[in-house]
Order: C-alpha cells, then sequence, then structure tokens
C-alpha cells in the first residue's frame, strides 16, 4: 500500500496501526510484523476495508485468535484484519446468532448458561467462531458444521451471502470458505433444551481432557497435521494400524501415534520441538523461528512417508511467503 492510499485509508479506518508484530497475535507466539493492522470490533469497518483492498490491490488476511496459524518470520506485506466483533444473540426458540469474531469459549459459556444443549463438545477449543467455521473445528466425536443453522458470509466479490447449512461443503477440517477463501461473518446455530450443571460437566471435562493430553504449558498452535484417512494407507499398514484407528469423524489413524512411532518425539530443531505429551503438537521453547517449525514439519513429513507411505497434510495455516 502506498503511504497516500494508507492515508485516506486511515481517515475512515483512525485504528489501522503500521508494523504490527504478529507474534503476540498467536497462541504459537511466533511471526513477523503486518504491514497493516486493523482490530476491529465493526461489521461495517470489515466490509470497508476488504473492499478497499480489493479495490487496491492490496493482499489481506483475516485474523482470528490465532490459535490456528504459523506466521512467517518476514511478516506479512498486506493489511490483517484481526476480528473483535462480539455479538451473542439468543433468537426465538433454540436458535442462536453470533459473530465470527466471538471467541468460541464465550460461545460455549454463553450456550451452557441458556441450559442450551450443542456446544459443550467444544469446552476447551480455543479460537474465534468464524474460525471453527472456516476449519470445521471438531473434537470428541462433534464438529462445528453439526450446530450450524446458516452462514453469512462475504464472497471473493465481498458481497453478502448467506449460506444453508448444506451449501456450506463441510468436511473433514474444511469447507466452501476455506477453499474459497470466503469471509464469514455471522452465523446462526440450533440447541436443544440441556440440563445446565450436566452441560457444565461436560464442557469441563473436555477442557481438563485438553490440560491433562496437550502441551498447554507452551505457545503452540494445536495439531500440526490432520489425522490420516485409513484409506491411505496400504492393505499391510491397514492391518497393522486397526488397533488404533478412531472416528473423527470417519476412520482415521492419531498422526500423534504415526510421529511417535516413527521415533519423533521430542526431537528439536532450533526453538521448535515435537512435543513429548502430543506428538502432532510442536512447541515454542521460547525462541522459535517460523523456519524452525517448517523444517521440522519436513523432517516428520519425510520420516512418517518413509515408514507408512502416506503424506501428512497441515492442518496449521501458513501465512507468509
Ligand atoms: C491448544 C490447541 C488445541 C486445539 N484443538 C483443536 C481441536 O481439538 N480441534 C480443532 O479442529 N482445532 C483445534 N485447534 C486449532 C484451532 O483452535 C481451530 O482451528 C480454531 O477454530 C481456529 O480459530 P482462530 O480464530 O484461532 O483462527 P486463526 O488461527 O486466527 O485463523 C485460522 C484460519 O482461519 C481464517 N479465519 C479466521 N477467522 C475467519 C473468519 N471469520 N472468516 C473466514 N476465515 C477466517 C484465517 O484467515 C486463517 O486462514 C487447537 C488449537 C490449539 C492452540
Amino acid at each position: 500500500m502506498e503511504d497516500n492510499t494508507f492515508k485516506n485509508f486511515k481517515k475512515e479506518s483512525p485504528r489501522l496501526q503500521k508494523n504490527v508484530l504478529l507474534a503476540g497475535h498467536t497462541t504459537f507466539n511466533i511471526g513477523g510484523p503486518a504491514k497493516y493492522f486493523l482490530a476491529t470490533s465493526q461489521k461495517k469497518e470489515i466490509i470497508t476495508a476488504l473492499r478497499f483492498c480489493k479495490k487496491n490491490r492490496i493482499p489481506f488476511f483475516i485474523l482470528g485468535r490465532g490459535s490456528n496459524l504459523l506466521v512467517s518470520d518476514k511478516g506479512f506485506s498486506g493489511l490483517v484484519i484481526k476480528r473483535e466483533d462480539k455479538n451473542i444473540t439468543l433468537k426465538s426458540g433454540f436458535i442462536i446468532q453470533a459473530d465470527g469474531g466471538v471467541a468460541l469459549r464465550d460461545l460455549v459459556d454463553f450456550s451452557i448458561n441458556k441450559s442450551l444443549q450443542g456446544l459443550e463438545w467444544a469446552g476447551g477449543l480455543p479460537g474465534t467462531f468464524g474460525g471453527a467455521i472456516r476449519g470445521n473445528a471438531g473434537c470428541f466425536g462433534s464438529e462445528t458444521k453439526d450446530n450450524i443453522l446458516e452462514v453469512e458470509v462475504l464472497d471473493h466479490n465481498f458481497n453478502l451471502k448467506k449460506l444453508k447449512v448444506q451449501e456450506c461443503r463441510f468436511s473433514y477440517r474444511t469447507s466452501i470458505f476455506k477453499k474459497k477463501n470466503w469471509q464469514v461473518l455471522s452465523a446462526t446455530m440450533k440447541f436443544y433444551k440441556g440440563d445446565k450443571s450436566r452441560l457444565q460437566e461436560i464442557a469441563n471435562s473436555h477442557i481438563q481432557y485438553r490440560k491433562d493430553k496437550q502441551p498447554l504449558d507452551f505457545p503452540n498452535a494445536g495439531s500440526i497435521f490432520k489425522n490420516c484417512d485409513l484409506n491411505l494407507f496400504s492393505a499391510k499398514w491397514q492391518e497393522k494400524l486397526n488397533f488404533v484407528v478412531k472416528k473423527d469423524p470417519f476412520p482415521v489413524v492419531p498422526t500423534a501415534y504415526l510421529i511417535s512411532e516413527a521415533g519423533l518425539k521430542v526431537v528439536k530443531i532450533g526453538g521448535a520441538q515435537v512435543s513429548e505429551k502430543h506428538p502432532n503438537f510442536i512447541i515454542n521453547l521460547g525462541n522459535a523461528k517460523s523456519q524452525d517449525v517448517l523444517t521440522l514439519v519436513d523432517l516428520i513429513k519425510d520420516e512418517v512417508k518413509k515408514m507408512y507411505g502416506v503424506t501428512l497434510e497441515m492442518e496449521v495455516q501458513y501465512l507468509g511467503k
């Protein structure tokens, strides 16, 4: 963005900042500066900023809570728009509408406080509602799509659309929003009548499970790779691995198991290390560079491919060159 263009934009959006370090906006705590950065809770401002980027051919990136993200040490030379929209509304019946920028945690708490059953499986799942919709985030046998009725979205021309759940092309960790880079503005979800204390118990048990099984004492971005579709393995391996297969939501081999069996637990490159507690997590020991993580990712992919003949697919999004 030329400085004059920037000045004009700043008149409309005074919150626009320059050279903001992205490390502090990600759970991995890794990443260089965004040339331009706008944190906003205003839907109108998000739309204006996106249309401005399109008109001026400025690359943009929508940021939620940065919990599924590895940002390059070189940063991003366009505009990062951090979603801070936070509205949650109980509609008639058992329907909740929420902005894409709402923290999933707040949505879980809101629904439980209203004794609404449907989202308690997401207790302890970090990130925003919009990020969860885009990646169809899931755990404990449930996925974000299970609750969705309708999504309000901005398409590639930044026109507003409303998509029914069947039109969202949700599947394992993906959606039409991810495939087409469409922006989720808000969505409605359906719930059922539940028992508040029982729902809270379930959410708490998931939060505790994560504390027990995941390396939450270190900065990380969750599972680095997707779990592996059982069908991708040779017949020999399918038989041998059958005992670790889980439904997620179709039969998968946990990637953590493959990484562990390939002898990669606690392998370290620079400040990045394969977690001992959960080998599908890479942890930042404090001074990790994005390149350390990428080198470790390549090493894991090579070793797992050599041993099992399957190619691991990244779950974490990479921002940068
Ligand atoms: C400790 C830990 C545990 C985790 N456990 C799980 C788990 O069990 N299951 C699971 O599925 N994931 C898990 N994750 C990953 C992560 O929490 C989810 O993917 C989450 O939904 C990402 O949301 P976010 O707001 O942080 O997205 P970000 O990391 O900010 O962004 C991720 C991608 O989504 C895009 N995006 C963000 N908001 C929007 C929007 N409104 N519209 C369109 N695109 C958008 C961004 O442009 C980017 O490409 C875990 C992460 C951590 C750190």
